[in-house]
Formats: C-alpha cells, sequence, structure tokens
C-alpha cells in the first residue's frame, strides 16, 4: 500500500517562530535583551500566588477563569463576560483564526507585523496577506485598499512589534470603521501597558461590534514563562471564541499568578516609570553613537544601522561581549537590531559596547 499521509494545505509553509536566544555558549552572565521581557522579573504578588496554587495541583483547573476575568474587568473597567483567557495572547491570536478565518479566507498582517498571526493563519488553511507599512508605522489606507470581500481578520499591534510604533485612536477607529463588514479588527495590546492613561483600544469595542483586543501578563507583568494573555471583544465574538478554547486550557498556578499581577498596580506604575526614562537614556546614548531609532511607545527599541552587514557583525559583538539583542532580518528589517529595554546596568553596558563596535568599524 502506497500512503499518502499528508498534513493539511498551508501548515508546510509556516516558517518555525524563532523565539529570541537565551543562552551563549560557553558564557554564563549574558545579558538578554531579547525576548522584550521584563528586566525586574515577576512581581513578588504573583510568585506568592503561584506557589499558593501549587499545593491543589491534582485538581483540575476551574474552566470558566471567572475571578482572573473579574479581576480583570475591575482593574480596567471592563465586562468581565467580555473577557476571555489563553495560553499567552497567542493562543488568543489562534482561536480568531481558527474560528473565523478558513481556505480561500484573508488575513492581513502588516510588513513589519508580529510572526503569530502569519502562521496562526496558515494553521487555520488561511491567506495570509501582507501590507506594507509606511517607515515603519502601519498604514491604514494602505490596510484599507488591501481589503477584499475575503478578508475576515485584520491584525494590528499598537505598540507595535518589533517597530515600536504606535498609531493614534482617530487612525484605529477610521480603520475600524472603514472594513468590510464581515472583517473583525483585532489590536494586540502585548505593550499597551508601557503607554500611560492608553486603554489598549478597550473603549472602541464599547462602541463597535468589529473589535477585539488582545493583551498579556508575558511584557509588562513578567509572566511570559507561565503563558497568560487575555482577549476582550464584543460579546458574540467571544462566545464563538469559547466554543473552541479547551475547557482546561489554563492551570490554576497561571490563573492565580495573573490574578495577583493585574490586582499589582504599583508594580505596573513602578515599571512603566521605569522603563520610559531608560528607554529614552538608551535611544539618546544610540543616537549619539549614531544609531538612529524611531521614537518607541513600548519596553524596546528598534536600532537603525547604516546596512545589513553592519547590524549583523553588531550583534556577533555583542554576542561576543555576553549580550543577546534580537536581529530581526525575519520581520523585513535586516538593518536593524531590537534591544529590549533592560534594568539601568544593561542599558548602560549594551549602549557601551555598541559605541566601542561603531569606534572600531567606522
Ligand atoms: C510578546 C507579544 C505578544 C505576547 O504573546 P504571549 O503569547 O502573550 O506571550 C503578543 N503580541 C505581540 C506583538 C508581542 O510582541
Amino acid at each position: 500500500m502506497t500512503r499518502v499521509i499528508e498534513p493539511q494545505p498551508k501548515i508546510l509553509e509556516i516558517a518555525l517562530y524563532q523565539g529570541g536566544q537565551s543562552k551563549i555558549a560557553g558564557m554564563d552572565n549574558t545579558i538578554k535583551l531579547s525576548s522584550n521581557e521584563n528586566p525586574f522579573g515577576t512581581p513578588d504578588s504573583a510568585k506568592t500566588a503561584f506557589s499558593k496554587a501549587s499545593h491543589q495541583l491534582h485538581r483540575y483547573p476551574n474552566t470558566d477563569h471567572s475571578a482572573l476575568r473579574q479581576a480583570i474587568g475591575d482593574v480596567h473597567g471592563l465586562n468581565p463576560q467580555q473577557i476571555i483567557c489563553g495560553v499567552g495572547s497567542d493562543e488568543i491570536i489562534t482561536f480568531l483564526c481558527q474560528a473565523y478565518a478558513g481556505v480561500g479566507d484573508e488575513v492581513i498582517h502588516t510588513e513589519h507585523g508580529f510572526a503569530m498571526y502569519r502562521i496562526s493563519t496558515l494553521a487555520a488553511g488561511a491567506t495570509p496577506i501582507c501590507v506594507p507599512e509606511r517607515e515603519r508605522v502601519v498604514d491604514v489606507d494602505a490596510i484599507l485598499s488591501a481589503c477584499t470581500d475575503k478578508t475576515k481578520l485584520v491584525f494590528v499591534a499598537n505598540p507595535a512589534n518589533p517597530t515600536g510604533t504606535m498609531i493614534g485612536q482617530r487612525e484605529v477607529s477610521r480603520l475600524a470603521d472603514g472594513l468590510p463588514p464581515q472583517a473583525i479588527l483585532v489590536l494586540d495590546g502585548a505593550y499597551a501597558e508601557y503607554v500611560e492613561a492608553f486603554d489598549g483600544g478597550a473603549a472602541l469595542i464599547e462602541t463597535r461590534d468589529n473589535v477585539v483586543m488582545t493583551r498579556t501578563f508575558s511584557k509588562m507583568y513578567g509572566l511570559g514563562g507561565t503563558r497568560i494573555g487575555w482577549g476582550y471583544g464584543p460579546q458574540e465574538i467571544i462566545d464563538t471564541l469559547n466554543r473552541v478554547r479547551g475547557p482546561f486550557n489554563l492551570s490554576e498556578p497561571q490563573l492565580a499568578a495573573a490574578e495577583a499581577a493585574v490586582k499589582d498596580r504599583d508594580w505596573v506604575e513602578k515599571c512603566r516609570e521605569d522603563n520610559t526614562r531608560l528607554r529614552a537614556w538608551l535611544a539618546e546614548a544610540l543616537m549619539e553613537h549614531g544609531v538612529p531609532s524611531d521614537t518607541s511607545c513600548a519596553n524596546f527599541i528598534l536600532a537603525r544601522f547604516i546596512d545589513d552587514a553592519e547590524a549583523e557583525s553588531c550583534d556577533e559583538f555583542l554576542k561576543s561581549n555576553g549580550i543577546l539583542v534580537r536581529r530581526v532580518a525575519g520581520y523585513g528589517l535586516p538593518n536593524c537590531l531590537r534591544i529590549t529595554v533592560g534594568d539601568e546596568a544593561s542599558c548602560r553596558r549594551v549602549a557601551h559596547v555598541i559605541g566601542q563596535f561603531l569606534e572600531q568599524s567606522r
């Protein structure tokens, strides 16, 4: 018998996600600035809640996440019924693609957009459509003109990764209002906490039935290792996503840690302030070395080098000095390096080493 075992069409078009490097062979004290993690780690409140939950590991977890949804709702002023929790915001992205996009449908992401949009689109059998940005900023008109009667989802991260740029609420509204009737706008707010007084787009959802927001505990809340995120949207869409969500997708320690973290408002304040200050310092220090970056609204900056070769050798030089940053050639930015804003010592160190590199190379 000749077997004809084949995966679903499009699955083999998926290029494996490349995470930020975390180790350099033969080096112990590396500075990791490659994955936009919180340099201050996880809040103690969340660690305590996580360990406490470990006493009940033999029990199945709660399936409706009501306590966490209530806590998120209280903190952000949102209706808990319209919140869904997932294994990172990545899982919410997966649910959206699975529930709304299939073979023959189109899903829009932008030129330098986050890799998971394309991956989840292909996994659902749908067709990813890549729309150009304007100077590393999401271009609403370009997105609107790329829409067709097959467009089901439009993914925009605001602030965006890896560019760090943002578009204003007026532009976001114009995008939502200009979409064809069958399309959903997904606002990925992974970095929303870093923007003071920004709701990630939540207010838009109150008055529209075609916008969903995703959020994560992986960045500001320092819980990337435990994988938890959430989505907020119109009731009908959230109810639909809950049908494809596995009943036990989150464990009790995950739920407990996230609930404690979201209630820890002092943590958010402190981390945002430190990030804003150190981000400005880092951008300025690199500028003084002749390395510009766009004004970033997130917890990283995108440093632009003269060309691809310079970015690559600078990355190698940083590695040989025990510093890991992120090459973003796969995001159409081969002359750039994405550098997470670390603590003060790491910021000073990365700026110093880049300065050394340029002194000997330019
Ligand atoms: C880091 C990041 C996420 C978060 O993913 P999780 O699955 O929640 O860890 C989502 N979107 C963007 C643009 C990101 O950079």
